[in-house]
């Protein structure tokens, strides 16, 4: 850990602030059909807000334009429907991708992108303003441990950019690569996901975890299961050690384990992440180690060149586009399924934490209280599919 605390980076989290009215986008569904269904008659009422909110995300109770004015006054005295606020986004990169940056109510702030692609969108969301798990590549990581996201304020990340992009729900893909370790989230996560799910079907979301084992086997168990990403990024325990300083608690062999538990049922693959350092782990030598890793797994490989940042060590730099090409080419040619997601100038899709970082690196270890002034960052994704020659 890079932090001197002792306890476990689960223990160390906690959950915002309590508000004074219950948000009602915190409750999964089940619990909110009861919550409404004890003050809100008749029943059909109580249908029409879910409707509101799962399908159409609304945020305020006026919006629900079918509701009679004394019910939604009501509704309002009670409840909220508060979603993060919007403090500012990055102008379209030349793919059209944007990062988002929210502020919370207690003033924690979060990132999420979204990323237009040929035929569906993307949106990747955060799950905890920080992250305690401190890999030494990550501006999240850099900065530490935060608190975990409320459901609302997860949902809220995606209706907002979904809206502001009038993106057809049935066209979403969701992924949880945002800020923060989802895993050591679950109690939010969970109801987050059914929320979700009632526009964007299990196989379209994409949970990402550092490793958390008791993590990925609850996951495993759910009805309703995202797939699951991985970031591995190195080929051994050793250098994985060193880098994701989580593996000394989830060693590597046993998340290996947890990885083939997993269930990949209906053609589904599990994603392993692998962030490129150069000169570190990306040799065609890494790649042959990484492959024999993974060997037996229903997986893919997503090879991410690393994104520099002045935060983070001077050693840790991207390689170059033959270097990225000969690892790329070593893993297909030991029979790896990979898709590379290469960028070019400054890449903003990759790693989240850093436009938030832009200003706090320039005031280390102090709440930065401005609104965020950033030059717009260009981003190029060029995903390569390549399959065994
Ligand atoms: N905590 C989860 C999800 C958020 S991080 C996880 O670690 O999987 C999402 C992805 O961004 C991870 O694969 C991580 O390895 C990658 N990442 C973090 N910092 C990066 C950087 N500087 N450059 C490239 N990828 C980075
Ligand atoms: Fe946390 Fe993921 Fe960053 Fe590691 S890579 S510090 S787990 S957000």
């Amino acid at each position: 850990m890079t932090t001197s605390n002792d306890e476990p980076p689960d223990r160390r989290l906690h959950v915002g602030p309590a508000l004074s009215r219950l948000n009602l986008y915190d409750l999964a569904p089940a619990q909110l059909q009861k919550t409404l269904g004890e003050i809100v008659f008749p029943p059909f009422r109580v249908k029409q807000i879910v409707q509101w909110m799962h399908h159409r995300g609304v945020d305020a109770f006026d919006a629900m334009n079918n509701l009679p004015k004394e019910l939604r006054a009501k509704l309002a005295e009670r409840f909220t429907l508060e979603f993060p606020h919007v403090l500012e986004r990055t102008a379209p990169a030349s793919d059209g991708s944007q990062k988002y940056l929210f502020v919370l109510p207690d003033g924690n702030r979060i990132e999420s992108v979204y990323m237009p692609m040929r035929d569906r969108t993307s949106i990747c969301l955060s799950s905890q303003a920080g992250c305690a798990v401190g890999c030494t590549f990550c501006v999240t990581g850099f900065f530490g441990a935060g608190r975990n996201l409320t459901p609302s304020e997860m949902v809220g990340q995606f209706f907002i950019v979904q809206r502001e992009h009038d993106v057809p729900l049935e066209l979403m893909n969701v992924v949880f690569m945002g800020m923060g370790e989802p895993l050591l989230n679950m109690e939010n996560l969970v109801p987050t996901l059914d929320m979700l799910y009632t526009n964007v079907a299990p196989k379209r979301v994409t949970v990402s975890t550092s490793g958390i084992i008791p993590g990925i086997d609850e996951l495993a168990k759910l009805d309703r299961r995202p797939n699951l990403a991985v970031s591995i990024n190195a080929p051994d325990r050793k250098r994985r050690e060193e880098i994701m300083p989580i593996t000394k608690k989830y060693p590597l062999d046993a998340l290996m384990a947890a990885l083939h538990r997993y269930p990949t049922d209906r053609g589904r693959e599990v994603t392993i992440e692998y962030v490129l350092l150069a000169g570190y782990n990306d040799s065609p030598a890494d790649a042959a180690a990484l492959a024999r890793l993974i060997h037996g797994l229903r997986a893919k490989v997503n090879a991410i060149p690393f994104n520099e940042d002045p935060n983070l060590p001077k050693w840790m730099q991207r390689p170059t586009d033959e270097a990225i090409d000969d690892f790329v080419d070593a893993l297909v040619e030991s029979g790896a399924h990979v898709t590379v997601r290469r960028s070019k100038g400054r890449e903003i899709a990759a790693a989240c934490g850093q436009l938030r970082g832009k200003t706090e690196r320039k005031l280390p270890q102090r709440r930065v209280d401005r609104a965020l002034r950033t030059e717009p960052a260009e981003i190029e994704r060029d995903v390569v599919h390549r399959e065994r020659r």
